[in-house]
């Protein structure tokens, strides 16, 4: 049975039906600050199976250690955290302690349930602003928020883990832009408030809940001036995950890969592609830089493709379409 820390949010619940399919046994621990207790039902009813949901928080060292007395867990996907740049700035304190102190927590509690096998949602953003695209794993780590330092502190205590008890098989995967949907429909990406990042934002554009798209800056050195990213559909991000666990069953040790396609596409490649999926124009206007934002970042994801045998096989129209009929799901109340 695999533990899915964070298993009802974005990513995770992704996962979840990934693993299920796979034949995988999961229970979800969630505590629901950013998502909702109904994915699950609609989690259930993805994975063929009823997936056992407990309500608590990582850094509950007593509940985690009834968790791993009471299930026969053999792993832990580690997604549960905090992931907005801009309110990790104001707030660094939450996100050290949700992220960093709730990963320590976790690791601890699995020491003592013996339980090594870990698997980390780590990120892009832990290689700052790279000299150079495609980024491999061998570049420098740097970053530039508290969210992104988490992200660096956790993969190093992570090193640290693995050095000290090389029984430990870990993975550190850092995702690059995930988007898109399920193409059920029934599961997604649902932001409270205003979204942060684009594709969410794009899709209530369409949806008539925004008037319009800011394109944060058109002077960038990218081929058409806007932000260059290597979004990456969100179940092929999921499929990875299973090649990660796979790998880790198989050789042990400490793997850190990216998960990314490989390519770049701007804003306006973004835009472009989401008024092929919908069938209508997004209103864009451009607007000054996003302070912190970084010309260009994509993936060099060959080590993935040599040590997992996995690749992203879903291109940006199937990301644009699984996100658009998302919206339209949630526009009429269904999932999020
Ligand atoms: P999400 O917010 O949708 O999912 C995270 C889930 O964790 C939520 O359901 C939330 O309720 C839960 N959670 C948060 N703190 C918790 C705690 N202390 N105890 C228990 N549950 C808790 O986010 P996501 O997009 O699915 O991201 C999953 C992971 O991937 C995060 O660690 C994030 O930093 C990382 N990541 C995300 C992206 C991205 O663009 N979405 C990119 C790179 C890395
Ligand atoms: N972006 C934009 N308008 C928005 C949100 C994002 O122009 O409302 C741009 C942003 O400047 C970046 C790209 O879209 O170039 C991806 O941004 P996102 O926040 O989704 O991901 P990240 O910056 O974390 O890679």
């Amino acid at each position: 049975m695999i533990l899915v820390t964070g298993g009802a949010g974005y990513i995770g619940s992704h996962t979840c039906v990934a693993l299920a399919q796979a034949g995988h046994e999961i229970i979800v621990l969630d505590n629901l600050c950013n998502s909702r207790a109904d994915v699950v039902g609609r989690l259930s009813r993805l994975c063929g199976q009823e997936v056992r949901f407990v309500q608590g928080d990582i850094r509950d060292g007593p509940m985690l250690d009834k968790l791993f007395a009471t299930h026969p867990i053999s792993a832990v996907l580690h997604f549960a955290g905090l992931k907005a740049v801009g309110e990790s700035v104001n707030e660094p304190l939450a996100y050290y302690d949700n992220n960093v102190n709730g990963a320590v927590q976790l690791l601890d509690a699995m020491r003592r349930a013996r339980i090594k096998t870990f698997v980390f949602s780590s990120s892009a953003t832990v290689y700052g602003d790279p000299a150079s695209v495609p980024i491999s794993e061998d570049f420098p780590r740097a970053a530039t928020s508290p969210y992104g330092r988490s992200k660096l502190m956790v993969e190093d205590i992570l090193a640290d883990v693995a050095h000290a008890e090389p029984e430990w098989r870990i993975a550190r995967l850092r995702y690059f832009n995930p988007v898109g949907a399920h193409e059920s429909g029934l599961i997604g990406e649902n932001p409270q408030g205003v979204p942060n990042n684009l594709m969410p934002y794009v899709a209530q554009v369409a949806s008539g809940q925004r008037e319009y798209l800011n394109v944060w800056g058109n002077d960038y050195p990218t081929p058409d001036g806007t932000g260059v990213r290597d979004y990456i559909h969100v179940v092929d991000l999921a499929e990875g995950h299973l090649a990660a666990l796979d790998y880790l069953h198989r050789q042990g040790g400490l793997l850190t890969v990216n998960l990314g396609t490989g390519r770049g596409f701007s804003v306006l490649d973004m835009v472009g592609a989401f008024e092929r999926a919908c069938g209508q124009a997004i209103a864009y206007k451009i607007a000054a830089r996003r302070p912190g934002d970084i010309a260009a970042c994509w993936a060099d994801p060959s080590r993935a493709q040599e040590l997992l045998g996995w690749q992203a096989k879903r291109g940006l129209d199937q990301m644009c379409v699984d996100a658009w009929r998302w919206q339209q799901s949630i526009s009429r109340g269904g999932g999020g």
